[in-house]
C-alpha cells in the first residue's frame, strides 16, 4: 500500500520508517531540495499548491496525509474528491486559525485561557480591559514555536506588541501562570475506535519544545482524554491528534491542537508498545490500531541547532539517538534522544547525563 504525505520533514521521515515493516511505502511532496524524508521515501519535488503534482501523487497512492499544519487547505480541498485524505480537512482548517481553534474548544466545553479576537489597536485596548494583563498577543495564522507572539505586561506595551506581530489579525490571550505544560496524543480509527497515549509533560525553551517526559497514571489523564475525545468525535477524525494543555491546579486549559504526529510523542518510538507514527499510519490505512501503552519510564530530549556526538549519547544506558540528517542552524530541530529506564530515578539520571552532553556544545 502506498501513502502520500504533504511535507517531507522529520515527521514524514519517521512515518516512512514506521510504515516500512508494515509494507506501507511513502511518497511525499515537498518543494525543498533538502527534504530529510527523501533518504527513506520517494519525493515529488513541488510546491504544496502545485495542482499537477498533487494530482500525480493522488493517482499513485491509496491515501494522503500531511505532516505539518501550514499546508494550504485549498490543496486538501482539491485532493479530497480524488483520494482519501486523513486527517479530515476541517481539522486542518480549524487548527490553522487560533481564533477558530479556541472557539471550537469553547463550543466543546474544553477550558482555555481567556481570549478575544484582535483586528486593530482599538480592539487591543478593549481586549486588555476585558481579560486583564499580563496577556499574550498571538497572530491567528502561521504562528508556531512561539513565533508571531508578543507579551503585554503594561497598557503602554500595546502599540509595540501590535507592531511586533506585524499588525496582523490576532487573538489576545491571558498569560496563564501554569504549573505544567502537558500534551495528550490520541489516535482514532475510521471505524471510530480511539486509543490515547499516556500524558506527556513538556518543557519549552524560547518557545521550542526541549524535553518531554511520559507520565503514565498521571491524575490529569482522565480529563485530558475527555477533552481530546470530544475533539476527535466532533472532527470525525482519523489519524493521530495532539492536544497541548496548561495545568493550573486541578484544571487543564487547552492551548492548541495539532492534526498530526507531534514532537511531544517522539518518545513513543522507543517507549511505547506502538509508536505514534505507526498508529497514525495504521489509522489512515484502515488497519487495526496498536496499543499505546508505555513500556516503562520514558523521556525525550530535542537536539536543537546542533547534533551531539552519537558516541557520547549512546554511552547512556537506555538512550536511543534519532538523527534526522538535517543541516545545523540555530533553533532548528535536528534530532532527538529517547531515554528509557527501569525506574523513575534511573530516568532522571539518564536525563541529567543527556542534558549535560547537549549543553556542552551549546
Ligand atoms: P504556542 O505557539 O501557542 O504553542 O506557544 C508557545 C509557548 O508559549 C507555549 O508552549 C507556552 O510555553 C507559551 N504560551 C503560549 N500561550 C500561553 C498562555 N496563554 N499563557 C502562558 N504561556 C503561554
Amino acid at each position: 500500500m502506498r501513502i502520500g504525505v504533504l511535507g517531507g520533514g522529520q515527521l514524514a521521515q519517521m512515518l516512512a520508517l514506521a510504515g516500512h515493516p508494515l509494507g506501507l511505502r511513502l511518497e511525499f511532496i515537498d518543494p525543498s531540495a533538502e527534504a530529510c524524508a527523501a533518504s527513506v521515501a520517494v519525493q515529488h519535488q513541488a510546491a504544496f499548491d502545485d495542482l499537477e503534482a498533487l494530482l500525480r501523487l493522488a493517482e499513485r497512492v491509496d491515501c494522503i496525509t500531511y505532516e505539518f499544519e501550514n499546508v494550504p487547505s485549498r490543496s486538501l480541498e482539491f485532493l479530497a474528491p480524488r483520494c482519501t485524505v486523513y486527517p479530515p480537512l476541517a481539522a486542518l482548517a480549524l487548527g490553522q486559525d487560533r481564533l477558530q481553534e479556541n472557539s471550537l474548544f469553547r463550543q466543546l466545553d474544553i477550558a482555555t485561557p481567556d481570549f478575544v479576537a484582535i483586528d486593530g489597536l482599538d480592539d487591543l485596548q478593549r481586549g486588555m480591559d476585558q481579560i486583564g494583563l499580563p496577556a499574550l498577543l498571538k497572530i491567528r495564522r502561521e504562528g508556531y514555536d512561539g513565533k508571531g507572539q508578543a507579551v503585554i505586561r503594561q497598557p503602554q506595551d500595546a502599540a509595540a506588541a501590535w507592531a511586533a506581530i506585524g499588525q496582523r489579525a490576532a487573538i489576545l490571550e491571558a498569560l496563564v501562570p501554569f504549573e505544567r505544560e502537558v500534551s495528550i496524543i490520541a489516535v482514532r480509527h475510521p471505524g471510530g475506535e480511539v486509543r490515547c497515549y499516556p500524558l506527556t509533560e513538556n518543557t519549552h525553551r524560547q518557545g521550542i519544545l526541549s524535553r518531554s517526559i511520559a507520565r503514565p497514571d498521571d491524575p490529569m489523564q482522565p480529563l485530558a482524554e475527555e477533552y481530546i475525545g470530544r475533539l476527535l468525535e466532533r472532527l470525525d477524525y482519523v489519524g493521530v491528534l495532539a492536544l497541548e494543555l496548561f495545568q493550573l491546579g486541578d484544571r487543564l486549559l487547552a492551548n492548541e491542537f495539532a492534526p498530526r504526529v507531534h514532537n511531544s510523542g517522539h518518545w513513543t518510538l522507543n517507549g511505547a508498545e506502538t509508536s505514534q507514527f505507526e498508529n497514525h499510519l495504521r489509522a489512515v490505512a484502515g488497519l487495526p490500531l496498536g496499543s499505546p501503552r508505555a513500556l516503562g519510564p520514558s523521556a525525550m530530549l530535542n537536539c536543537i541547532g546542533r547534533m551531539p556526538p552519537a558516541a557520547e549519547v549512546l554511552t547512556i544506558e537506555g538512550a536511543h539517538l534519532h538523527d534526522y540528517g538535517k543541516q545545523g542552524r540555530p533553533g532548528r530541530k535536528l534530532g532527538h534522544i529517547n531515554l528509557s529506564a527501569p525506574d523513575g530515578a534511573a530516568l532522571e539520571q539518564a536525563l541529567a547525563q543527556a542534558e549535560a552532553i547537549l549543553q556542552k556544545g551549546a
